[in-house]
């Protein structure tokens, strides 16, 4: 039995957790008034009853479905570096490979060398002033006789 001046545990309102108080009197055999060691608050005794209420949560569904995007995203790049590197295994030895610069027209399978991406392959002509090309990783928009 747990006799006034005893250590018993409760939970403090002002420490908000489970901490060691001491009994200050009791009603009717029951801990009715208790003081916190930590913060030495005066309250009403409070069972510490944290630890059985609490159920661990079952993983959320929204998480399950976030790791999926990554995935999809990964397969779009291998996707394209399969296409690149397709095109760049046909690509004979002499063929040209004009280095790019915005203020030249390029056509549709020209080979150019991009200083920041790289290699890449003209695929589509967007218009007179841009143009698709496609690089081991991506497909750029990039712009041409301009300026
Ligand atoms: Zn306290």
């Amino acid at each position: 039995m747990t006799s006034v001046g005893d250590r018993i545990d409760a939970y403090c309102l002002k420490c908000k957790m489970v901490l060691a108080h001491v009994v200050l009197f009791k009603v009717n055999g029951q801990v009715n008034r208790v003081q916190c060691k930590t913060c030495g608050a005066e309250h009403k005794y409070r069972p510490p009853a944290g630890r059985e209420t609490k159920t661990p949560r079952l993983a959320s569904p929204r998480k399950v479905a976030a790791s999926k995007k990554p995935l999809a995203d990964g397969k779009k790049v291998a996707d394209l570096a399969i296409r690149w590197g397709e095109k760049s295994r046909t690509l004979s030895a002499d063929a040209p490979v004009r280095n790019y610069s915005m203020k030249e027209i390029y056509r549709v399978g020209e080979v150019i060398h991009h200083p920041t991406f790289g290699v890449g392959f003209v695929e589509k002509i967007a218009s007179d002033k841009s143009f698709y090309a496609l690089f081991c990783d991506s497909v750029k928009l990039l712009g041409m006789n301009v300026g």
